[in-house]
Parts: C-alpha cells; sequence; structure tokens
C-alpha cells in the first residue's frame, strides 16, 4: 500500500513513514492510494470474529509491507490488554437505536482505540530504526489522557503533555497526572491553553530541537488512527447485517472528522454501511455545510461536549480529495481560500456527492442536557454529552434502516452535565475512582518556550531510551 498527500506535492510513501510523519511535507494529509475491496467471504468471517480478528483482516492490506503479518498480529494481540471488556467494544440495544460503547480502555474515551494501537506501531519503528522519540503535545485536558495512556511504559517513547495550569477540570488533570511512568512528564503552564499550544507550535517548527528531541506528534491527523478505527464500523456492521440483512447507518459525534471518516473508509471497503451520520454541537461548521454547500470557519464557542469543540474538522481535507476527484490542485485552491478568507465553497458536484453518502445535523447545549435527560428516562441509559448529541441528532435522521449511535465517553467524565439533565451524578466506575485518589506528579512551569526546552533538556541527558 502508498499514501499519497491530498495536496499532491510530494512522493507517495509506504505505512511506515505516512505514519512516522504525521502530516505529509507539502502540508498535506496522507490518503490510502486504493481501497481494499473485503470479499464476501471476509464479510461473513468477521460477523462472528473477536475484535483483534477483524482487526487484523481489515489493517493488513494498508500496513503491508511496512509491517508483516506476525508484526501486526503481535501488536494487535497487545494492544487493547488494556481495555476492560475483552470485546474491547460493546454493541448496546436502546428501544430504537444501538449504542456502540467505545469507551471502555484506559481513559473512558474513544479516542484510546486507536491511540492504544498507535503506542505499539510507534515503538516497533522506532525500535526499527533504533531510535527514541518525544512526543509532544498541548492539551486543553480532554485529549491529552488518552496520547499518555498510549505511550506510557513504551521503550522507544518519551511523552511531554502540557496543560494550562488549574484551567483543566479535576478529572482530565488527575488522568494525565496520576500516571507516573519513568516516560511521561505532565507541565503545568502558568498561561491558558491558546499558549501551550503556541509553544508546541513554536518547538516543532524550530529544526534544532525537533532534531534534538527527536520530536514527534500523535494528533488526529495521523493515518493509523483514522485506519484503526475502521474496525468497529466493520465489526459492528457485519454484525448488524448478520441480524436485520440491511445495510447499518452510524451517527458520529464529530469534531475533527476523524472517526466519521473511518466509517466512511470502511464503507468504501464494502463493510454494510449505509448512510453516515455527521453530529454536531454548536460548532457547526460541518452541519452548515450541509445546508449552504459553503465550509466557512467561525469562532470556537465552549460546549458542554469539549472534544467536538473545533474551528475545522483537519480530518475533512482527506474527504475533500475524493470530493474533487482525487485532484489535489483543487484541494490546494479550497485549503488556500480557506486559509486567506476563511472559507470556500464545495460546488454542485462535490455537494451532490457529499450528500449523497452522509448527513448532518447540529444540537446545542440545551438540546444536548434534554436528550441525556430523555435517554436516561426512557432507556434507563445515561449518556455522556458528546454521545446525546448523536443521538439528538439521530433522532431526525431514522429510516427503517437499523440506527448505530457511537458512545465516545464515559458518563462519569462529564459529571456536572449529566447531574444537570438527570438530577443525579452518574455511577463512577472503579478505575476512575483510582484516577480521584492515585498520587499525582507534574511540573508547574512558566509558559515559555525557554521553560518547556529546559525540561526537554534535562530529560534528554538525564535518561536515555533503550
Ligand atoms: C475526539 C472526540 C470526538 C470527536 O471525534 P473526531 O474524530 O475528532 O471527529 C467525539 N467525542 C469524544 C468524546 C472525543 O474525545
Amino acid at each position: 500500500m502508498r499514501y499519497i498527500s491530498s495536496r499532491g506535492q510530494c512522493p507517495a510513501v509506504d505505512f511506515e513513514t505516512a505514519v512516522m510523519t504525521g502530516l505529509a511535507p507539502d502540508g498535506g494529509l496522507y490518503i490510502p492510494s486504493t481501497f481494499p475491496r473485503l470479499t464476501e467471504g471476509d464479510l461473513k468471517r468477521l460477523q462472528d470474529a473477536s475484535f483483534v480478528e477483524v482487526a487484523a483482516t481489515v489493517l493488513k492490506p494498508f500496513v503491508t509491507p511496512s509491517l508483516d503479518e506476525q508484526e501486526l498480529e503481535a501488536m494487535l494481540d497487545k494492544a487493547w490488554e488494556s481495555f476492560r471488556l475483552d470485546t474491547v467494544t460493546y454493541l448496546r440495544p436502546l428501544q430504537d437505536a444501538w449504542l456502540l460503547e467505545l469507551f471502555h480502555g484506559p481513559t473512558f474515551a474513544f479516542k484510546d482505540v486507536a491511540l492504544q494501537l498507535l503506542g505499539h506501531i510507534f515503538d516497533h519503528f522506532l525500535a526499527k530504526r533504533q531510535r527514541s522519540a518525544t512526543v509532544l503535545g498541548a492539551t486543553s485536558g480532554d485529549t491529552g489522557s488518552a496520547a499518555i495512556a498510549g505511550c506510557r511504559g513504551r521503550k522507544q517513547l518519551r511523552i511531554v503533555i502540557l496543560h494550562p495550569h488549574e484551567r483543566t477540570s479535576l478529572i482530565q488533570r488527575r488522568q494525565m497526572t496520576t500516571i507516573t511512568d519513568a516516560n511521561v512528564t505532565n507541565l503545568a503552564l502558568r498561561g491558558d491553553f491558546d499558549d501551550c499550544q503556541a509553544i508546541v507550535k513554536e518547538l516543532f517548527g524550530d529544526p534544532v530541537a525537533r532534531n534534538e528531541y527527536g520530536l514527534t506528534a500523535v494528533n488526529s491527523i495521523n493515518i493509523a488512527r483514522v485506519l484503526a478505527q475502521m474496525v468497529y464500523y466493520v465489526q459492528s456492521s457485519v454484525q448488524l447485517w448478520k441480524r436485520f440483512g440491511q445495510a447499518i447507518d452510524f451517527c458520529v459525534p464529530t469534531g475533527n472528522f476523524g472517526d466519521i471518516l473511518a466509517g466512511h473508509w470502511a464503507r468504501v471497503m464494502g463493510a454494510p454501511i449505509g448512510r453516515l451520520v455527521i453530529a454536531t454541537n454548536q460548532n457547526d461548521i460541518l452541519s452548515r455545510l450541509f445546508e449552504q454547500g459553503r465550509y466557512e470557519t467561525d469562532e470556537v464557542s465552549q460546549s458542554l461536549s469539549p472534544s467536538m469543540d473545533i474551528q475545522v474538522s483537519s480530518n475533512f481535507e482527506r474527504l475533500l480529495y475524493e470530493l474533487g476527484q482525487g485532484d489535489p490542485h483543487w484541494v490546494r485552491t479550497q485549503m488556500t481560500a480557506l486559509y486567506k478568507n476563511g472559507g470556500f465553497s464545495l460546488g454542485e458536484a462535490a455537494t451532490d456527492k457529499l450528500r449523497r453518502g452522509f448527513a448532518a445535523g447540529r444540537c446545542d447545549d440545551t438540546q444536548t442536557l434534554a436528550e441525556i435527560k430523555k435517554t436516561f428516562v426512557n432507556d434507563g441509559v445515561t449518556l455522556d454529552p458528546h454521545t446525546a448529541v448523536a443521538r439528538a441528532v439521530a433522532r431526525n435522521h431514522q429510516t427503517t434502516a437499523p440506527m448505530v449511535i457511537l458512545a465516545t465517553a464515559h458518563p462519569a467524565k462529564f459529571p456536572g452535565a449529566v447531574q444537570k439533565a438527570t438530577g443525579q451524578p452518574p455511577t463512577t466506575p472503579q478505575a476512575l475512582k483510582q484516577v480521584l485518589d492515585g498520587e499525582e506528579r507534574f511540573e508547574v512551569i512558566e509558559a515559555n518556550a525557554q521553560a518547556v526546552r529546559a525540561v526537554l533538556q534535562g530529560l534528554s541527558t538525564a535518561t536515555k531510551l533503550g
């Protein structure tokens, strides 16, 4: 398998290079050059296969020749050991839909599914290159913990995560700072999230620092994350196909478009998936695109579903490439207009194409709380605010096809919203309670690049990774 850039100005690469590089050198996103079809035989066999078996079948063509079958299987065997369910995910029936619970991993959110595997993949390629690397990232609170959980204890990797001091929730901070493996460093910066992000950007922009500390990122545009997420779409759709004999619709709480793109790619591979419904909160760049055919940035507004509070959906560029018939020049024109003028129009042909495979809707905070309450009363199930956004939007797109709603976070991560909606706090699982009791380790530093450099310098001289 070769990976090409959505902007078409750099050579195609193999899986290893695409994963280790992240963003393509021309600023584009890597896309598989072809999508192998699952055979009738595969689809039937996978109906009763385990998550790891589905992953092996789905991912094999995408990692060849960078990984051979044994290497891939060895990684898959270990990847989801940290999950609390042997099945990794769980398909829970509701009265008129299905919840695909993806939050049974170490940080109680769906990003664990991909990041737990990514940690192993990075480690493998680094060991092969006899190198180590430092994952550097900034978090406003909710995505840092999944990255830390994916990298902790990996031999060739160190991870340094910046968060704004005293500006994250208690649970968010403790999910990061109670992980005390030697290769994990949490830095609390005396500043806000924008300061943290600016410092990370500055360090990545400095070739000397980048090289000296072996800086790398695990952000949501990494191709391995999207590929790993295809696995649960394939598995749940073939299981429900076996039961209902018809294509399955999915409604996905969407921010950066990585999760729903994985659903689309699973559909392209031949998984029995009908319509994919994009659910946004009040940060609704994608639902506005559906209504107006125009992709236009807006200010980010804080909502009850913070992991979907985005200005642009970075992975959308990968779909854009397909909507533009694989013409990288067209993609570059649109992206230039986005940066220069804050938006672009899709045009009729691409808008039609988009509407054929997808639908979209938005749900604001008031509707989110109402949905948590409604599902609590009618189904006896507590939803987190992200999942509630998807369920509320799904109600407007229900047809005769079975509908799966992706449940992306555990409700106990959002006790405030749940309490407000239902009048009672969510039940907190034992593993999350331990996070609230565990000992914390983090360093408070000034919010400037010099202070972060000093820490990186100290780490690289103190410990030589194996
Ligand atoms: C990241 C995240 C999302 C959005 O996923 P994207 O791939 O960015 O669209 C939704 N819900 C939760 C809980 C998340 O952490």
